[in-house]
């Protein structure tokens, strides 16, 4: 049996902010392939830093039932966690209820992606997904085999280049990035949209465009699950030049501005912790 291995980032063991509402373990997915000029996870980008599987899935295991499951090597000499028993040891889970793989791009690593979410079901775990939408064909799968109850989708630019060149570091993203909105839109998965907000881009207009789309969408698919457009305030990256966020205020004031047809929602720090 081929050995599964995870090039992991790192682990949050417990964090209320990536999925409000449920208390989840966070995993960051190493490896990205797009080059956003303010990445939030610069150090995750690339390099490796891979363990196996089964100690990844012992390590989830643990933090829901707060004991360690131990993998065993099986007959094939490769490492295993037995899903029935890590289901049996996390019944009585105390307080972790969902899983969010985050990068990074978690789907540049689909198979690892997929068998994390598997073991999160088994252990009824929620299981929520963080991605750029750069690999719309690897995420066609996990929503039609229903293994990914929500989705967080980055749209951080209006859809078309040379705006999603600029966000991304890439041309052609802009048209991937759709493509994933429109499957998720398509299954009917609970989705969030998020962008994030710089002082140089995306422009107003931009975020007004995302919205409009968004509002389209929303219409031309009744059955479709968008709960809300975030916007997000950009904040300088370890090592990058400093810059003056763009405000709480400010941000509140685009998203009264832009609202329409869905709910659009802020996250950002007080305007007092912004000073840079
Ligand atoms: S998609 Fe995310 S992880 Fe990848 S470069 Fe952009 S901000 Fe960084």
């Amino acid at each position: 049996m081929k050995e599964i291995v995870v090039n992991l980032g790192g682990i949050v063991p417990l964090s209320t902010v990536d999925w409000p509402g449920h208390a989840a373990i966070v995993l960051f997915l190493r490896g990205c392939p797009l080059r956003c000029p303010h990445c939030h996870n610069f150090a995750l980008q690339s390099g490796d830093s891979s363990v196996n599987f089964h100690s990844v899935a012992s390590k989830i295991v643990s933090l829901v039932k707060g004991e360690t499951i131990v993998a065993r090597a099986s007959s094939q000499n490769s490492w295993q966690i037995d899903l029935g028993e890590a289901a049996e040891r996390a019944s009585s889970k105390p307080f972790v209820d969902a899983l969010v793989l985050s990068g990074g791009e978690p789907l540049m690593q689909s198979e690892p992606a997929e068998r994390l979410f598997r073991l999160a079901g088994s252990l009824q775990l929620c299981t929520g997904l963080e991605t750029s939408g750069c690999y719309p064909e690897r995420l066609r799968r996990p929503l039609e085999r229903d293994l990914v109850d929500k989705v967080f989708l980055d749209i951080k630019a209006a859809l078309q280049d040379p705006s999603y060149e600029r966000a991304t570091g890439f041309v052609g993203v802009a048209a991937r990035v759709k493509e994933s909105l429109m499957i998720c839109m398509e299954r009917g998965v609970a989705l969030e949209v998020r962008t994030t907000v710089f002082p140089e881009m995306p422009a107003s207009s931009e975020l007004e465009e995302i919205a409009c789309m968004l509002s389209e969408l929303k219409s031309m698919y009744p059955g479709s699950c968008l709960e809300r457009l975030v916007l997000q305030q950009g904040l300088p990256r370890e090592g990058e030049e400093r810059f003056e966020p763009v405000s709480r205020a400010r941000l509140k004031e685009i998203a009264r501005s832009i609202g329409g047809g869905i709910l659009v929602g802020i996250k950002a720090k007080p305007d007092n912790f912004c000073k840079t």
